[in-house]
């Protein structure tokens, strides 16, 4: 039976809580299973080296320091802004907001200035996953050349002879 390594397909089901409160941030309970070249960096780093050499049925209950998940909260990335730079937006406490620098979340509002956090959601944060192991190939010679999935969960070429792919997954 094939187990999770460097350049296998895993795809798994998985619930990711905050340890500290229990919170549910993700889960692929109500989805499709999540699927992933592993040995790519596609995921966030402690999640397949803790799946590494997991089979099919296996479950695997790991807690994640943030700098194993999505890094350091970095005070930097957090601005404010006056709130007339949101022309016809009126900010609040937990939107999501794009802009030129990528996304932000609003975590203050005062009268005239909302703080905006352009840190990643997760970042500086432990988190705990429950993943439960649902199917484990090898990978083939063109999802290592393209460096992600195929297939049901992975990215669907149209005509995979023909197209460039980029590593954006965008092809
Ligand atoms: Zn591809």
């Amino acid at each position: 039976m094939t187990k999770i390594g460097k350049n296998t397909v895993a795809r798994v089901h998985y619930t990711g809580t905050l340890p500290d409160s229990g919170e549910i941030f993700d889960s692929s309970k109500d989805r499709d299973p999540l699927t992933f070249l592993v040995g790519h960096g596609k995921m966030i780093p402690g999640f397949e080296r803790e799946l590494m050499g997991a089979k099919v049925g296996d479950k695997v209950e790991f807690t994640l320091s943030a700098e194993d998940a999505y890094g350091p909260h970095n005070p930097d990335a957090v601005q404010k802004v006056p709130i007339t730079m949101f022309g016809g937006i009126t900010p609040e406490v937990g939107m999501t907001l794009m802009s030129d620098l990528g996304p932000f979340r609003i975590t203050e509002v005062g009268t005239e200035e909302a703080t905006a956090d352009f840190n990643h959601a997760l970042a500086g944060k432990s988190l705990t996953f429950n993943v439960e192991v649902v199917e484990v190939r090898p990978a083939d010679e063109s999802e290592i050349l393209h460096g992600h999935a195929h297939g049901p969960g992975g990215v669907m070429h149209d005509e995979p002879e023909q197209k460039q792919c980029n590593d954006d997954g965008c092809c």
